[in-house]
């Protein structure tokens, strides 16, 4: 058994070993053609992945800096954000924090982003942009992308759309041109399968448009930084090279499993890991037209000692979740993303029942 617990937590989650060696590559300048032929293969690769002709940003720093490159490069007028969850809602505080005109719609946490109340605040003209969480990783609530497109395209086709897609980017098929997202965001640290501290974002023109007219945004957090570098195949500061190599390794991987067979791979996960929660009797945290297929968070109503459970999953070689914060012990979750396979969600869950039954 590695001396390191192999980790069944939304995140950061499991690298597996393939992934950890790509990322000891040698360094290479981040001025070369080396570097360019790097870029170029992962910006190809991951237009692919997310079904885009999106320009494609690389960033070497967290997701949360990139809630702040799609707000501060899009919101004029003011921004609506849709809060089910701790992540929308610490964005909805950035935006609040970063003084803008911003509105929250307040979901309850477990559910999806309802259409009818996107639609009802919209409908005031009040907002020029809407920001959501596609997939809240706090309670596992997976919102329904192709009603919110209907309803932009249909009625505020000039309205910018920011999706952070954290824990699915990589995980869920998210067709980025056909649903019409003009910034989609995600760190590499859940679906992709990579260590954190590295982000991936696709951006529109028209959201480059828009960026072009606003002021003060400074130098590191303006689109335009990276649009100037995006067109040479570089990045505008020196990137971790590392993570680009894995990130190499990883596309490769994709393209060898096969990009509809990972989106099915994620789904037969999620399915059977709902299997199993309904066969001990217990309950779903998430509303259930909201299931993620990439986590699934679990009410306690069993009332499991969740710290007992998780010193014997430690002592067995598991990094269990114990819950998001406030809901600790109560709603906890079991990831399936990324490096983890059905085999590997077997045999943890596998390892689960048996020291349930201890
Ligand atoms: N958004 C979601 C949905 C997340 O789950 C997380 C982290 O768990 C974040 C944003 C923040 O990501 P980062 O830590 O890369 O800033």
């Amino acid at each position: 058994m590695s001396d390191f617990p192999k980790l069944f937590i939304p995140g950061p989650t499991h690298v597996s070993d393939d992934i950890l060696e790509s990322l000891s590559t040698p360094q290479i300048g981040h001025r070369t053609p080396e570097i360019s032929e790097l870029i170029n293969y992962l910006v190809k690769g991951i237009q692919d992945i997310l079904y885009t002709k999106n320009d494609i940003y690389l960033t070497s720093f967290a997701a949360t800096g990139l809630w702040e490159l799609g707000t501060k490069n899009s919101v004029n007028k003011g921004i609506l954000h849709a809060v089910n969850g701790a992540f929308s809602s610490k964005w909805a505080l950035s935006s609040e924090l970063n003084g803008f005109n911003s509105t929250r719609i307040d979901f309850k946490w477990g559910d999806g982003v309802c259409v009818e109340q996107v639609d009802k605040l919209l409908s005031t003209g009040n907002f020029d942009v809407f920001a959501m969480v596609h997939n809240e990783t706090s309670t596992g609530a997976m919102s329904n992308l192709d009603d919110i497109s209907l309803l932009l395209k249909e009625k505020y086709p000039e309205v910018i759309w920011l999706v952070d897609a954290v824990s699915s980017m990589a995980g869920v098929k998210i067709k980025v041109d056909n649903l019409g997202i003009d910034f989609l965001l995600s760190s590499t640290q859940k679906a992709w399968g990579l260590p954190a501290g590295f982000s991936i974002c696709s951006v529109s023109n028209r959201l480059l448009e828009i960026s072009k007219k606003i002021k003060n945004k400074g130098y590191f957090l303006d689109l335009h930084t990276y649009k100037k570098y995006f067109l040479k195949n570089q990045t505008p500061t020196t990137p971790s090279i590392p993570h680009m190599f894995a990130l190499k390794k990883m596309i490769q991987k994709i393209y060898n499993e096969g990009i509809e067979n990972r989106w099915n791979r994620h789904i037969e996960m999620a399915n059977y890991t709902r299997k199993w929660v309904e066969n001990h009797g217990q309950k779903f945290f998430t509303n259930e037209n909201a299931l993620s297929y990439t986590l699934t968070c679990i009410d306690n109503v069993k009332k499991w000692d969740i710290d007992e459970i998780n010193d014997k999953l430690l002592n067995l070689g598991y990094r269990m979740d114990r819950g998001y914060g406030k809901f600790k012990g109560k709603a906890f979750r079991i990831p399936h993303m990324g490096n983890i396979y059905m085999s590997d969600l077997k045999d943890y869950l596998n390892i689960f029942d048996k020291v349930l039954n201890k």
